[in-house]
């Protein structure tokens, strides 16, 4: 007995090892009680072979395989290219005979290049989707099944240059998010869902239990709690889609919880549950005024294991989505539609933090076990500073030169026009009041810390500025992108380089 323990923490500690990832390890005994694969044929190329996943040179063949199929349902572009050069494909799906304003989705997957669940599920769903003319009928749907190929060819998370790219949302520093970005603009979806998976063994668990845990969701949901985000698309996400997700994934079997990563705080471990950062998919999207989640499906670390599961996961809450917004689509058009008249703009700066028992699989009694920990919960915020929401902000063109690429991938509406014919009573620039620069770079950047005055602009310069509505479609982007102290601001990732006292090259124009 003794020494089985000894064993078992010796496997353990090989388990949760820093080189963990290439292992690919799941007791077999927790695979089979709790993630056994459903009894489906999935006619993907992933599952055509017994090892591996599929590759590029397979993708390719599948989408042009069901081109061939669907001549007229589906069509597939290359929307960029990879830092390698390999080509990021954008598949366009419709139904035969559509109805009148089908509703637009864009579904993305692969976007970190080691979660291939999300990837195969891409294509599982392009299959499903292809097979249910019916419900095609109501859609116009753009996948993109490979957001990431450079990573998906090492099966590493980041782009080449080491760019996480779900963190890359507002400083768009990457070509892949750059032609991402301008493709989803232009496509202007109603709804966006961003599939990913998520590492189900993590090293904090390790200390939970006898011998760890391990997560037991197969599904965990990711949507917005960003205050700048209208609180009724917020509300109309989580009770008409999210909710009636859950509804489906409880008949098939599967689980299903909130997202929530660890985190150390006063060296114990802390769950954080939710989120509402601009930098990451789910709440980006969302600020592009679409209905919008983040999908992880329980897979990182653990190879091939359950991969019938995963992507029967990634397929069955795609579904659910399309059907959630078909029986929702009055209400929804109306809410994105009303989602420009927020008033107040308010920046997040702090977030409950409370115990709740958690579930998990215990490894060493092979059953589901409630623990009590930390949460710091992302989708309640607690303090918050707010200001009033400007009609415009007003950028100088020396600076817009630098930024405008980043707007227009935003789908950010502007216009040059004469800084007369504006009332100067109404301009406010922002003084830097608080600067901290951090000595550690965060994707090689040097994020500024700042706190901003604003009074009545005074100086008699400027002739032409870019005015820039926030009163536009994706205008929820703008309070995150231009507030100096937003969390993903232009000045918060040194885009504008700024110092303590100094004053901002672009400004407020506040509302009568
Ligand atoms: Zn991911």
């Amino acid at each position: 007995m003794r020494l089985l323990r000894y064993f078992s923490l010796f496997f353990l500690i090989i388990l949760f090892s820093s080189s963990s990832e290439k292992l690919g390890i799941q007791p077999k005994v927790i695979t089979e009680l709790f993630f056994p694969d459903p009894d489906i044929d999935i006619p993907t190329p992933g599952f055509l072979k017994k090892k591996g996943y599929t590759n590029f040179m397979e993708l390719r063949a599948f989408l042009k395989e069901k081109v061939y199929q669907y001549p007229d349902q589906m069509s597939f572009v290359n929307i960029g290219k990879s830092q390698d050069g390999k080509d990021i494909l954008a598949v366009k799906i419709h139904g035969e005979s559509p109805v009148n304003s089908p509703i637009r989705v864009w579904l993305q997957g692969g976007l970190h290049g080691d979660e291939m669940g999300s990837v195969e599920g891409m294509l599982y769903l392009i299959y499903n989707l292809l097979n249910s003319p019916k419900l095609l009928n109501e859609f116009e749907i753009m996948i993109i099944p490979l957001a990431n190929p450079d990573g998906y060819s090492k099966q590493n998370r980041y782009s080449k240059n080491g760019m996480d790219l779900n963190r890359d949302h507002t400083m768009i520093s990457a070509p892949e998010t750059l032609c991402l970005k301008r493709a989803f603009s232009l496509f202007d979806p109603e709804m966006a869902l961003d599939f990913h998976e998520y590492r189900p063994f993590r090293r904090d668990f390790v200390n939970l239990g006898k011998f760890g845990v391990t997560s037991m969701f197969d599904v965990m949901f990711l949507y917005t709690s960003n205050p700048n985000v209208p609180a009724a698309l917020r509300n109309l996400i989580h009770d008409s889609f999210v909710r009636p997700c859950y509804v489906d994934l409880d008949s098939s079997g599967y689980t299903h919880h909130t997202y929530f990563s660890t985190e150390k705080h006063l060296g114990s471990i802390r769950l954080r549950e939710g989120s509402s950062s601009a930098r990451s998919s789910s709440t980006s999207y969302a600020l592009s005024n679409c209905v919008s989640a983040l999908i992880e499906i329980r897979g990182v670390g653990i190879g091939k294991t359950s991969f019938k599961r995963r992507v029967a996961c990634v397929s069955e809450v795609g579904l659910s989505f399309l059907r959630s917004a078909i029986e929702s689509k009055t209400e929804m058009r109306k809410v994105l539609n009303d989602s420009s008249k927020q008033h107040d703009i308010i920046y997040a700066t702090d977030y409950l933090i409370e115990k709740r028992d958690m579930n998990f699989i215990d490894l060493h009694e092979k059953s589901i076990r409630s623990f009590e920990l930390e949460v710091r919960d992302l989708s309640q915020l607690r303090n918050s500073l707010k200001r009033d929401r400007p009609e415009a902000y007003l950028v100088s063109e020396e600076l817009f030169r630098e930024i405008s690429p980043k707007l227009e991938a935003l789908g950010i509406a502007h216009e040059l026009i004469e800084f007369n014919s504006l009332d100067k009573n109404r301009v406010y620039e922002y003084i830097i009041t608080k600067y901290l620069q951090n000595g550690t770079p965060e994707f090689r950047v040097r994020r500024q810390n700042v706190k901003s005055k604003l009074e009545p602009y005074e100086n008699e310069n400027l002739k032409k500025v870019w005015y820039i509505s926030t009163s536009q479609k994706h205008g929820s982007h703008l309070f995150e992108l231009f507030e100096p102290e937003a969390n993903n601001s232009y000045v918060a990732w040194d885009i504008i380089h700024t110092e303590l006292n100094q004053k901002l090259k672009y400004y407020r124009y506040h509302a009568i």
